[in-house]
């Protein structure tokens, strides 16, 4: 019986270990120090808390040379595989992603999750001609981490601007929101219980 009591127990400490945590997953050559930085910020947005993968994920086998991006949908279903351990799974990419019916996108989730992946490719203030802004960025790309995850919650767009959840078609729109929930998306969610309470 020890060793039932064992398994039982490593188990319930596995479970506690992996409660509300996301894996960032990096995307080809992205930047450490902005990985560091979304996993040091998720926590002030979300009940959540972050670690940083060891292995890249490579994203040339999505690359499409037709648009010259990376088809973010394929990356999703490549993540599949490697979220089983993963309470969330959220890549960060610094390549331009898209879907086929869209220009482009500033990042992808599978609704009520639980994968996600986000690109600071367009996030970048000298994608658009401007002089380099690295808060601006790390805050941009910060927002659209809680966006992304909260779709892997089951939340979809709220009509509220400063709701982390808007929609957003322009980085100007990312702007304009915060890098937290509403009162009515964030009850929502608790009402739900997408969150894990020990
Ligand atoms: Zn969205
Ligand atoms: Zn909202």
């Amino acid at each position: 019986m020890a060793g039932a009591a064992l398994r039982l127990e490593a188990e319930i400490n596995y479970k506690l270990a992996s409660m509300n945590l996301v894996h960032l997953l990096p995307v080809g050559n992205i930047d450490t120090a902005l990985l560091e930085s979304v996993s040091r910020s998720l926590p002030e947005s979300l009940p959540v808390r972050c670690e940083i993968l060891a292995f890249p994920f490579d994203p040339a086998a999505v690359y499409h040379a037709e648009r010259q991006q990376f088809h973010s949908s394929e990356i999703l279903q490549r993540m599949q595989p490697l979220a089983t351990r993963s309470w969330r799974l959220l890549a960060i990419a610094d390549v331009d992603l898209y879907i086929p019916i869209l220009t482009y996108v500033f990042g992808e989730a599978q609704i009520a999750g639980p994968c996600a992946v986000v690109s600071a490719f367009r996030l970048r203030q000298e994608f658009y001609g401007l002089e380099r802004d690295e808060d601006l960025l790390r805050e941009r790309l910060l927002k659209e981490c809680v966006h992304e995850l909260g779709h892997t919650l089951d939340l979809r767009h709220c009509q509220d601007y400063r709701c982390a959840m808007a929609s957003s078609h322009a980085v100007e729109w990312i702007d304009l929101r915060e890098s937290t929930l509403c009162h009515s998306c964030r009850s929502w969610v608790e009402a739900g219980r997408r969150f894990d309470v020990a």
